[in-house]
């Protein structure tokens, strides 16, 4: 019993310390992970923060408009069984945090030592299908 924890993460309990701004993850095998707001916002998921970061390394020099993002969380929702989804303040709330990307992104000295530089890929698909093309 157990054995999958390690495949498949699951949190145990959840807890955002917004005083604290950080997002506290207690995992089914008893790891801790605890992850600082601003980071998790840092790497938000979501499409257009990919673009953003895309664009921003693209063009370093690009002049941002607007408000910073938001690192306040107001809210948080479950997604199925895998993943959360985060609101923040600003009203973002389309990042997707899968629960195996979160765990593989723990920052604590076992798992990371120290953030990481971006969100672990969802789910790594399998690299041994050459989109079906065969040689002839
Ligand atoms: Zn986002
Ligand atoms: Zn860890």
């Amino acid at each position: 019993m157990g054995v999958d924890a390690a495949i498949s993460p699951r949190p145990r309990a959840i807890t955002v310390e917004r005083t604290a701004g950080t997002l506290t993850i207690v995992w089914t095998d008893d790891h801790v992970s605890t992850y600082r707001l601003a980071w998790l916002r840092q790497v938000c998921p979501c499409a257009s923060c990919n673009e953003a970061r895309r664009a921003a390394q693209e063009d370093p020099l690009q002049l941002r408009v607007g408000p910073p993002p938001s690192d306040r969380v107001v809210d948080a929702a479950l997604v199925g069984n895998y993943a959360l989804r985060l609101i923040w303040a600003d009203g973002h709330d389309t990042g997707i945090y899968s629960f195996a990307a979160l765990r593989a992104s723990c920052p604590c000295p076992q798992c990371n030592d120290g953030e990481p530089a971006g969100l672990a890929p969802p789910s790594p698909s399998p690299s041994t299908d050459a989109s079906g093309k065969e040689p002839s």
